[in-house]
């Protein structure tokens, strides 16, 4: 089966919003094994969405919609497909409920604009929105499938996951399953790691293996089918050895479990606490272990110390030592890291600085960031990076890289 995705609106042709609904719609279908060979945006516009449709049904079995199922004038593609399959718009009782449910509770009156969102193509599957009023629908015609699905990611994400995929898994497998299983490596490149795996990716039938890279971390995703859960999950362990006997060093953790979730759980297995203060990084050092529910045990607190003179007065740094080594320095990261650990009583303290880029700071060059840790009475050790990244790619690597250290 080779899907097409075609994202409804405007807003994405003006460069308002970025089309994230088919980066999410295609890697979903990349765990199903569909291959996804178009993306298409088209405007609110009846003639061009037709002739997108009309296009799509030459090259893919299965087209997907996002967006253009809304209350307002310009959402026009149900209206649309149903114009081009010849389908009748009717009512769906249980959306209209929702909608009549959702006006009553805030004691606002309902348009008739907002009953028509309760109207679906005839004869369609029509998949539940959970955070939205607006159905999304799942309908067969002349062996091929269309969806469509709500524009806002919030309310199309769950659809899709909920209602679409155990659907369309449904009709590839007549009862067989699909597993998948991401592996998850650091401290080794994209290129580096299909090199050493290369002769299993292009050995790959089933399960299939597919890489993925992001922000300095590489994935592989193991996608198994089979006759039952069992047979699937013994396919991916299988694959999952081999891998890891080749490039195992760099492996550190599975599926959601990223470096900041592995750091929180060393932290709370031990009963260790943590502080930071960061000069480049800004904070994100703490947002990003803020994100992992049970972290309050052990991120203690921490400051944006961004420049010489916050240093100075929220660290209590001395002069005398920036003034010698400057603010890029082991030296500076070292007192950052032992300041912040004394200041909240912590067990652990980092200081993060750096010359983020894309200019040069005191001579050093973009990307050049020391990583200063402080345990417990311990003399404080650094570690110095040279990233080559964006700005940000180098705050959030060096985010990365201190988690992965910390590890160690
Ligand atoms: P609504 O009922 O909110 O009008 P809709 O199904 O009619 O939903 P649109 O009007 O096309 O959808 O888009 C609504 C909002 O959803 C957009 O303003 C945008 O924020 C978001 N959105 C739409 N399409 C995409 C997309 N392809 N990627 C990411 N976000 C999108
Ligand atoms: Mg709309």
């Amino acid at each position: 089966m080779n899907a097409e995705i075609i994202a409804v609106g405007s807003e994405l042709l003006l460069g308002q919003i970025a089309n994230t609904n088919a980066k999410f719609i295609s890697s979903q279908l990349s765990e199903l094994g569909i291959n996804v060979y178009y993306h298409t945006v088209v405007g609110d516009n009846e003639a061009r969405l037709l002739e997108a449709i009309r296009i799509a049904e030459q090259r893919a079995d299965l087209i997907i919609f996002s967006g253009g199922l809304g209350p307002t004038k310009d959402d026009l593609t149900k209206e649309t497909i149903a114009k081009h399959l010849n389908r009748n718009l009717v009512f769906d009782e249980t959306a209209l409920y929702a909608i009549e449910e959702f006006f009553s509770k805030q004691k606002r009156p309902m348009t008739e604009n907002n009953r028509k969102q309760a109207l679906v193509l005839e004869d369609c599957d029509v998949l539940l929105n959970q955070h939205g009023m607006a159905p999304g629908m799942f309908l067969s015609e002349n062996d091929r499938i269309y969806i469509l699905l709500p524009g806002p990611p919030k309310e199309l994400e769950p659809m899709f996951q909920y209602e679409t995929k155990p659907k369309l898994a449904a009709l590839l497998h007549d009862g067989g399953v699909i597993l998948s299983h991401v592996l998850r490596f650091y401290g080794i490149g994209e290129a580096e790691l299909e090199h050493r795996i290369q002769k299993i990716l292009d050995e790959q039938t089933n399960p299939t293996v597919a890489p993925l890279a992001s922000d300095g971390e590489v994935m592989l995703r193991i996608t198994a089918k089979a006759q039952n859960e069992q047979q699937a999950f013994r396919l991916i362990e299988l694959k999952k050895r081999e891998i890891l006997d080749i490039v195992g060093e760099y492996f550190y953790g599975v599926n959601d479990e990223s470096l900041g979730f592995n750091l929180v759980q060393m932290l709370l297995e031990n009963e260790l606490t943590i502080s930071a203060a960061e000069s480049l990084t800004a904070g994100l050092f703490q947002s990003e272990l803020a994100e992992i529910p049970g972290v309050a045990s052990a991120l203690i607190g921490g400051v944006v110390t961004y420049t010489k003179e916050t240093k100075i007065e929220q660290l209590g740094i001395s002069a005398d030592l920036l003034e010698e080594y400057g603010i890029v320095s082991s030296e500076c990261a070292a007192a950052m890291a032992t300041k912040v650990r004394e200041k909240f009583h912590t067990d652990i303290g980092i200081g993060l600085t750096g010359a983020a880029g894309p200019g040069s700071h005191d001579g050093l060059p973009a990307g050049a960031i020391w990583v200063g840790i402080s345990i417990c009475d311990l003399e404080p050790f650094t570690y110095r990076l040279q990233l080559t990244g964006s700005r940000n790619t180098n705050r959030i690597r060096a985010v990365k890289f201190t988690f992965s250290y910390l590890m160690r």
